[in-house]
């Protein structure tokens, strides 16, 4: 039994069961046992792989494609350039190199990093070396500025309560301790942020809702509408929440998501509807991964780096753009979705 197992169950017995936002949030920000808390989860020994640890082509094109941005509104000085849970700190790292060139952009850039992990501050700190950032607890933290924002695989580790539908309202999954950990599903009991779902969904089914991400969409939408800017925010998920996406991945492999609290990382698929949706009054843009990928350009990026590679460097490439774009892979899963401020253009690729 893990640590925070033996925590959990203590706590579930003396006040009654959890929901799933509160089983979620100490298994992965527990300030001793929690995932992202104690460790580097991130790369081939830990447990995922992101796109930007995936492929140096991934950060470039977005970044290039937030800088165009910029220059698309007129390079306002000075900028926040931010990120939301930047995890090692690679895909700013790729970023930062990519637009060292664009004039004006570094110098009236103010890099901004919001996470909650110490650890994995001391990460980003150790990957971006001598270039100056700042970091905030929250995205209510970040300068009133023009905002040119990026977040990949942030949302899906936001903690989500997941309802079923009952003829009499809606079951919440909650987390109880008969001896071990176990789901249970509470009394049916009307949800007023569901009310819009009964009209298309029937009973048995499952949907999921995320309330920590409305409030920092809404942070991030008041700034881009009174100071200018985009946001870009990659994740997989899809345009409404439909059935259970609840998961635990350990050391590369789907696992029970009550196994091991605290040694799994646990993600729900991101409802991109509900975030363009807590952005009002910016508009907001979706496509998948690969087909923003393929319009920023990620065909000649890859065949110009393919030019200096040869034997398995030059496979593992190949395989991190199929991987990236193809629709088997991350191409169609992941979701990206443009804010901007209403009556401005949406940045490159969004068209
Ligand atoms: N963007 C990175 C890592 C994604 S993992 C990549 O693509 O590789 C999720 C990141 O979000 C981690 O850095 C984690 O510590 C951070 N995080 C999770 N919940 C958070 C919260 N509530 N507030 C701030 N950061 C959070």
């Amino acid at each position: 039994m893990t640590p925070l197992e033996a925590l959990l169950i203590r706590r579930i017995r003396a006040t009654g069961p959890i929901r799933l936002a509160d089983y979620m949030a100490e298994c992965l920000l527990h300030p001793q046992h929690g995932y992202y808390t104690t460790r580097p989860p991130f790369g081939a020994e830990g447990d995922f792989t992101t796109a930007p640890e995936i492929s140096q082509m991934f950060g470039e094109l977005l970044g290039l494609a937030l800088a165009q941005a910029w220059l698309d509104r007129g390079a306002p000085a000075p900028f926040t350039l931010a990120e939301l849970g930047p995890g090692r700190g690679t895909l700013m790292a790729d970023i930062l190199r990519a637009t060292a060139r664009v004039p004006g952009f570094h110098a009236a850039a103010q890099v901004v990093l919001v996470e909650a992990s110490p650890a994995l501050r001391d990460r980003q700190r150790a990957t971006l070396g001598t270039h100056p950032v700042a970091w905030a607890d929250t995205a209510g933290a970040l300068p009133e500025a023009p905002l040119f924002l990026i977040a990949n695989e942030f949302f899906d580790a936001l903690p989500i309560r997941q309802f079923t539908r009952d003829a009499a309202g809606w079951r919440e999954t909650m987390v109880t301790a008969p001896d071990r950990l176990a789901f249970a599903r509470a009394a049916p009991a009307p949800i007023a942020a569901l009310d819009h779902r009964l009209a298309d969904t029937s009973p048995g089914e499952v949907v999921e809702i995320c309330p920590a991400a409305a409030p920092i969409m809404a942070e991030i939408a008041s700034r881009i509408a009174h100071h200018g800017g985009v946001a870009l925010i990659v994740d997989y998920g899809g345009w409404r929440s439909r059935g259970d996406t609840f998961q635990a991945l350990r050391h590369h492999a789907f696992a029970d998501p009550l196994a091991a609290p605290g040694e799994a990382d646990l993600t729900a698929h991101v409802d991109f509807e509900a975030l363009a949706q807590a952005a009002a009054p910016c508009a907001g843009a979706c496509v998948t991964q690969g087909a923003l990928l393929a319009a920023l350009g990620i065909a000649a990026r890859s065949t110009a780096l393919a030019a200096r590679l040869t034997g398995p460097a030059l496979e593992s490439h190949l395989a991190a753009t199929r991987r990236l774009t193809d629709p088997s892979e991350m191409g169609t899963l992941f979701k990206a979705l443009a804010l901007h401020a209403p009556g401005t253009p949406p940045p490159p690729g969004f068209a």
